[in-house]
């Protein structure tokens, strides 16, 4: 025993090191005392082998989190991982599980690293703005050659054990721990040449500035991947000692950076989501089949996800061959699935026998949940969910896929009403990892459990959230684009505008996104929400003008942009440009430039406004969940935390000071946040 966490014994001249530190084994600094002492052990009774092993569920996990705001105590794990590989003792790393961060950075200090099929391993690292800190980035490279590394420590991807045998990390799969090791103490090898002493071959500077482009372009900004790139360069033109030194300089100074505080502020907001107070105590039901309404674009997305999640589902459309037409889409789905090599074919057959489809109501009769997805159009969804009512079980769970619509309409006259809920999933909804998980008036919390349980066990991220017209995201996004617009009206151009969005981080402008996704879902709602809009708030009416000239987006070959037959480059288009002039012109609007950074303020007040109401009204919980809803579903920049965290650092009051102007400009348009000072 060395202490609470870490224990000591000795089988037949071989030291057992045992981590115990429960859930995930984590690095915290009571593991690396104990693991400290019990290499100082070794070191002393010379064994004939050492090993390093977990209790529980996994391998070492990674470093404890909660520590990383707090000031770094002794032993740091590069000096334990250094003790490891310094001791003549040879050690062996015996992995389950998911070997991460610092877990797999012990596993390189050892000399033999077995691990257990269905084990995966990475360095996560960059995925929270840091490098690996413990040797990730020096010894990985000497392990397993430059390009590998790279592979692994740019982009913090976990990879199955088997691929990591390929790539040289580990020596062997096993199929039984203990019988894996057994054999292996039985034909231990010659102890190798420690990692650290080996060399890292330079592919040459041609190949860091190839992939240093190609990290940037996938990163959109975020900084951590070049980083981690730069790290495995000292690998191949420093010693080890000067590269560790310089690892770990570079580790702490990342990890007071903005960028690692706020991917760290992201991972805790999705924590914290998935475990709303509103829920304590509830019970979620037990689903086992599940029915879905509409075999559309969303209904079959939908029933995808429910596949891949182990449920059986029943699909039911308007007709024998829409419903056909739905399942050809699901089938679509997951061979795409297995194209990419996600799904073998026979998981693929298996997951379709799970599915039955057909347009009587009376198929729906055993499931436990229904998720409905047909048109959005109240009174055809209360009418589906009527027919539920008749022959589905009165505990079953009802969940519409509305985006916009008051669920109190499509539930209207449903017997139970403690048991609907809204359950509104993103396109594609088998890829989109984000549900808002929407609670009515009359919603009980036990249903609510329910949708976030069905969340987890599709692996998405579930928000909760209240009822407004568009619920928390698409509310925000709403006030995001009527920015966008009064400033396209008032002299900025669709491609600045993208292109400054884009500058910010985004994956995409607003603009070139409307084309992408088509123009017509949001003319449908605009013209809903034109009965109700207050008639003194200013309205631009250009996207109208180009859906009545059949400029749909993409689709059409053109929208806010022009596009060349096969191609999706969008391309200004001087018919845009004449309909915007038209329009200052016939409002006698004197354009003005804007500058990047007026865009990017602008159309953020927008968002941190609309959110702070959002919050103020009851609709989210806090910010950190508007933070998660905009981080999966609307591509806002993870490392930059979501839009309240990032109003926060900037300054609330930065963007107040931006509302005042936009106030001042568009009177009666905007109603403002207490938080922006309202
Ligand atoms: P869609 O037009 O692709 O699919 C709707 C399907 O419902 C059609 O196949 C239609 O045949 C079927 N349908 C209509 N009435 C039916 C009935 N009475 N019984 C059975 N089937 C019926 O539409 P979609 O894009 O899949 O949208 C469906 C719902 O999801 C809408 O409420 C929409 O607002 C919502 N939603 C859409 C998106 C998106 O990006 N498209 C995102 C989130 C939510």
């Amino acid at each position: 025993m060395t202490n609470e966490t870490v224990t000591l014994a000795f089988e037949d001249d071989v030291a057992i090191i045992i981590i115990d530190n429960p859930p995930v084994n984590a690095t915290s600094n009571a593991v690396r005392i104990g693991l400290q002492k019990a290499v100082e052990a070794v070191n002393e009774a010379r064994p004939r082998a050492a090993v390093i092993r977990c209790a529980g569920r996994t391998f070492v996990a990674g470093g404890d989190i909660t520590e990383f705001d707090k000031p770094p105590l002794e032993p740091h794990l590069p000096d334990v991982c250094d003790a490891i590989e310094a001791c003549p003792v040879p050690f062996i790393a015996l992995m389950h599980g998911t070997v991460l961060g610092g877990g797999l950075e012990i596993a390189l200090a050892c000399d033999f690293r077995l691990a257990l099929e269905g084990t995966n391993l990475g360095l996560p690292e960059v995925n929270i703005g840091l490098i690996p800190g413990a040797g990730g980035t020096q010894r990985l490279p000497r392990l397993v050659g430059v390009e590998n590394a790279a592979k692994i420590a740019c982009s913090g991807i976990m990879f199955p054990a088997q691929v990591m045998r390929d790539m040289g990390a580990v020596d062997a799969v096993i199929a039984d721990l203990d019988k894996g090791l057994e054999s292996a103490l039985a034909n231990l090898p010659e102890r190798p040449m420690p990692v650290s002493g080996r060399e890292a071959v330079s592919p040459g500077a041609d190949w860091f500035a190839e992939k240093r482009k190609e990290l940037a372009k996938v990163a959109k900004g975020q900084e951590s991947p070049l980083h981690a790139l730069d790290a495995i360069e000292w690998a191949t033109n420093t010693d080890f000692a000067e590269g560790m030194k310089r690892e770990r300089t570079l580790f702490s100074e990342l990890k007071n950076s903005r960028q690692s505080r706020a991917l760290r502020h992201a991972f805790f907001a999705e924590r914290k989501a998935a475990k709303p107070d509103a829920l304590a105590g509830a019970t979620p039901a037990e689903i086992s089949m599940v029915a879905i309404i509409g075999g559309g674009l969303m209904g079959s997305g939908i029933a995808t996800t429910c596949l891949n999640a182990g449920y059986s589902v029943v699909m039911i459309e308007q007709s024998e061959d829409a419903a056909e037409a739905g399942v050809g889409r699901v089938r679509a789905n997951l061979e795409g699935a297995v194209k990419r090599g996600k799904l073998t074919a026979t998981a693929m057959q298996s997951m379709l026998s799970r599915m039955k489809v057909g347009s009587d109501y009376k198929l729906a009769a055993g499931a436990d949940l229904a998720i409905e997805a047909v048109f959005e159009d109240a009174s055809v969804k209360n009418a589906v969910f009527r027919e539920l009512d008749k022959v589905m079980g009165k505990d079953a769970v009802f969940a519409t896929n509305t985006s916009y619509l008051d669920p109190a309409l499509i539930f209207e006259g449903i017997s139970n009403p403690r048991r609907c809920l809204g359950l509104h999933f993103f396109s594609p909804a088998h890829v989109m990892k984000l549900v808002e998980v929407v609670r009515t008036g009359e919603t009980g919390t036990d249903a609510l459990a329910t949708g976030f349980s069905l969340a987890r066990k599709m692996n998405k991220i579930a928000v909760l959230c209240g009822v407004c017209d568009g619920f928390i995201g698409n509310r925000m996004l709403a006030a995001y684009r009527r920015a966008c617009d009064y400033m396209l009206a008032d002299g900025a151009s669709p491609q600045e505008i993208d292109a400054a969005m884009r500058a910010f981080g985004m994956p995409m402008g607003p603009y070139e996104l409307q084309d992408l996704t088509g123009l017509q879902i949001a003319w449908a709602n605009r013209k809903r929400q034109a009965a109700t809009r207050p008639p003194e708030q200013r309205y631009v009416n250009l996207a109208d003008t180009l859906c009545e000239m059949d400029r749909l987006g993409q689709r059409s070959g053109k929208g806010w942009y022009r596009y060349e037959e096969g191609n999706r480059k969008p391309i200004q288009d001087p018919v845009v440009d004449e309909l915007l002039e038209t329009y200052r012109r016939e409002n006698s609007i004197e354009p003005k430039s804007f500058s990047q950074d007026e865009i990017q303020k602008r159309a953020l007040a927008a968002l941190i406004n609309e959110g702070a109401l959002i919050i103020e009204e009851g609709i989210a919980a806090s910010r950190s969940d508007v933070d998660v809803v905009k981080l999966h579903g609307y591509g806002f920049p993870r490392w930059r935390g979501g839009p309240m965290y990032y109003g926060e650092q900037e300054g609330f009051e930065t963007f107040g000071w931006m509302l005042d102007t936009m106030m001042a400009e568009s009177p009666n348009s905007w109603r403002r946040s207490a938080l922006l000072g309202g």
